[in-house]
This record gives C-alpha cells, sequence and structure tokens, in this order.
C-alpha cells in the first residue's frame, strides 16, 4: 500500500541514492529529489542524475507520476570551511583515527538541514538518504543514531514531522544489488550497471559487469565485490557479463584526480 507521505531523497547519481529513490518511489506517493555541488573537483556522479532520473521514467512508467522535481542546490561554501582532498588537489589517504582525508566532517548534517528547509517549503515531510553503517568508511555523520538525532532536532526545529529513512542502514553491498533487484528487477539492475557511478576516480571510459570505473580504487572495489557477492550468492542473475576496456590507454593513476562521495547517497 502507498504512503501518502511526501518525500525528498538525497540524490547524487550513484548506486546507492539510486537504490534509494527507487526504494522511495515504490513507497511514497510523491518523490523528489536533491543533490548538492560543492566544488567537486569533477562532477560525473552528477551528470549521471539527470540521465538515472530519464530512465526510471522512461523503464519504470508506473512510477513516473510518482516522480517529482529536481533540486539541485549550490554549496560551494564547503569549499571554503574545510579543508580535505575532496576539493583539493591532494592524494587520498588514511588519517590518525581511521577517516581518509576525504573527510568533510558534519557534511550529511549540513546537507540534511539544506534538504529539511525545502522539504518543508514543498510539503515534505520524510528524507530518503543512503548513509550505511556497513560499508562506512568510519564516517560518523552516516550513524544510525547520528541521523536519528537529527531527525528529533529537525522535527523540532520546525515544528513539524520531518521523518529521515535510511533503507541502506544496514545492508551490505550485495545486499543493496539485491534490494535493486528486488525492487525493479533485471532492467533495474541493467540501469544501475549502466548508468550510475560510484568510482573515485570517475573514469567512465571502461565497462566492466558492475559499472562503469577505473576498477581499482576502493569505490570500484566495494561496488565490485558486493556486485560479485550478490551473483554468487544466487540472489541475481547476471544482466551482462562485458567487461569491456574502452580505452585500452588507460591506466589507473592512484587518486590523481579524485571525486569521493562517501557519504550522502553514493
Ligand atoms: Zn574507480
Amino acid at each position: 500500500m502507498t504512503d501518502t507521505r511526501r518525500a525528498l531523497v538525497l540524490f547524487s547519481g550513484g548506486q546507492d541514492s539510486t537504490t534509494c529513490l527507487v526504494w522511495a518511489l515504490q513507497r511514497y506517493a510523491h518523490v523528489e529529489t536533491i543533490g548538492f555541488t560543492y566544488g567537486q573537483r569533477h562532477l560525473v556522479e552528477l551528470d549521471c542524475r539527470v540521465p538515472v532520473r530519464e530512465q526510471l521514467r522512461q523503464q519504470f512508467p508506473h512510477w513516473a507520476h510518482r516522480l517529482g522535481a529536481d533540486h539541485l542546490i549550490d554549496l560551494s561554501l564547503l569549499g571554503q570551511i574545510s579543508d580535505t582532498a575532496l576539493t583539493d588537489e591532494r592524494q587520498i589517504e588514511m588519517k590518525a583515527g581511521g577517516l581518509p582525508n576525504t573527510f568533510v566532517p558534519g557534511r550529511n548534517l549540513l546537507f540534511f538541514n539544506f534538504a529539511a528547509v525545502i522539504a518543508h517549503r514543498r510539503s515534505l515531510s520524510v528524507m530518503v538518504g543512503g548513509m550505511c553503517e556497513t560499508d562506512f568508511s568510519g564516517y560518523p555523520d552516516c550513524r544510525d543514531n547520528t541521523l536519528k538525532a537529527l531527525q528529533v532536532a529537525i522535527s523540532l526545529g520546525l515544528d513539524a514531522p520531518m521523518t529521515i529513512d535510511t533503507p541502506l542502514m544496514w545492508l551490505d553491498k550485495a545486499q543493496t544489488w539485491a534490494l535493486a533487484e528486488q525492487l525493479g528487477g533485471e532492467p533495474l539492475i541493467e540501469l544501475v550497471v549502466e548508468h550510475t557511478h560510484t568510482c573515485y576516480l570517475g573514469d567512465r571510459r571502461q565497462r566492466h559487469a558492475w559499472g562503469y570505473g577505473c576498477g581499482m580504487c576502493p569505490a570500484c572495489d566495494l561496488r565490485r565485490n558486493g556486485y560479485d557477492t550478490w551473483l554468487d550468492g544466487g540472489m541475481g542473475v547476471a544482466t551482462d557479463s562485458r567487461d569491456t576496456d574502452l580505452d585500452s590507454e588507460s591506466a589507473f593513476t592512484p587518486f590523481a584526480d579524485t571525486n569521493v562521495d562517501p557519504g550522502a547517497g553514493r
């Protein structure tokens, strides 16, 4: 049965947030999307947002009427208040304490607060994000308790009920693939493979069974391992086993030009 509430999905164009978007479309009567630009080194993932929305409309017409407006918000001020490898020309490395230096402290808190203002204005009372404790890299603002506390703070601050849904919170990457299959079958798996983006290096020249990417960065590792585990577990069927190197000259340059989006809705 459809939940009559209206939802806003934090949507980056990655695998996780695309799965969240479909999860919300199946569940809620009306769903809008929001994305943020904040001076990322490149915008490959954001470039996937419009095609993914368009493909969802075309391939899943029973959800099309639920998919509402898209909001793209300029948060370039993040570059002014943070100092990380995400937006600077620096290499990714692990810092003491186990957090990669790509971490923008509290970024998801900011995203949700800005999203809440728009949600309130648009009469949307649910926010959906792809945060996950299972595969997370130690980001405290992805934790379940952080987001539960934020839900309470935002609801009090707006004096209106605001639910934060995180359908991937306790799933690993294999289970996220399985969820996509459960929600939209083989066509959705193919859509995720072909149109979403995960690779830290923004590489869309090499096409693998699990999607585009350099195949060697941590994000590609996670996505590939999840895909393989999902297939091996008999949870799904291979839709396309092509593993095509579209550019034989491409070589892995570790973290040379990197866009990491570790937290909000990959
Ligand atoms: Zn990669």
